[in-house]
């Protein structure tokens, strides 16, 4: 048994059950119901006292953080039957509830996952059945949770025919990360980055949410310098802002002249 290569960090947690008492025949998909990059969201079940675990946390970021081996029984899906089986994998979301999106980008990520865990396992096809009998097992199915959450479950018959296009040799890959929009406080501050998204929509969904700037492959913002007082009056009438203190805070943040924008909310309506 081996672990996928396409893991870029390793931070175990110490809750297992250790070997697995079953061969790898299906793959639990969680979200982690949450904004978190690879290594925060595979941090968080370090601790024992969690006593949760995955074996793959895939963050918002789309990196992928080995958290407990695949030849071991990880914690995630409430269910020991389920577990002994599923390579499990929580994935961060791209926005909170309730719809609980996940980036195409992160996406495309735990479709290369699942294709690679289906490959190294002798897993195919891989199925999603909407029951127990499927590869795709969904946490919902074992214990009273939204988990996976609207969005990605929505998803699940989309993975499992990508996944099986893959397996049969469509060489199809995540796109290279150059061409993606990173949502940052700067350019040159990485450590702020809150997700990288191929739709650029996407990326300014993100930036707004945070109080970010979307910058493209080369470092030039693309959002939201530009923006005239009209057009953010016009996004604040469409809601697109938020109401009272959390407007404020968010156009500021944003780096905007909140009373300037207000003054003509107030004449357009
Ligand atoms: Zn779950």
């Amino acid at each position: 048994m081996s672990n996928s290569l396409l893991v870029q960090a390793t931070i175990l947690s110490p809750n297992h059950s250790g070997r697995r008492n079953q061969k790898i025949t299906k793959i639990a998909i969680h979200h982690a119901a949450g904004v978190i990059n690879g290594r925060n969201l595979a941090g968080v079940f370090v601790p024992r006292s969690r006593r949760a675990s995955a074996n793959y946390n895939l963050g918002s970021d789309g990196v992928i953080v080995l958290g407990v081996d695949e030849a071991n029984r990880a914690w995630t899906t409430s269910s020991s039957w389920c577990d002994n089986r599923a390579v499990t994998i929580e994935v961060g979301n791209s926005t909170r509830g309730p719809q609980w999106l996940v980036s195409d980008y992160v996406l495309n990520r735990l479709i290369d996952l699942a294709t690679d865990i289906c490959r190294r396992n002798g897993i195919y096809p891989c199925t999603y059945t909407g029951g127990k009998d499927g590869v795709l097992q969904k946490h919902e199915w074992y214990k009273n949770t939204n988990c996976p959450g609207p969005y990605l479950g929505s998803k699940f018959p989309y993975i499992a025919s990508e996944v099986n296009k893959r397996l049969r040799g469509d060489k199809t890959v995540s796109k290279p990360t150059s061409a993606l929009y990173r949502v940052r406080k700067s350019w040159s501050d990485i450590k702020s980055q809150k997700g990288a998204f191929k739709n650029l929509e996407n990326a300014k969904r993100c930036a707004d949410r945070f109080g970010l700037k979307v910058f493209d492959a080369n470092g030039k913002i693309v959002y939201p310098v530009g923006k005239t007082i009209d057009q953010l009056a016009r996004e604040v009438i469409s809601g697109k802002w938020g109401n009272g203190e959390e407007r404020k805070r968010r156009l500021t943040q944003a780096g905007y002249d909140y009373k300037e924008v207000q003054r003509r909310v107030n004449q357009l309506v």
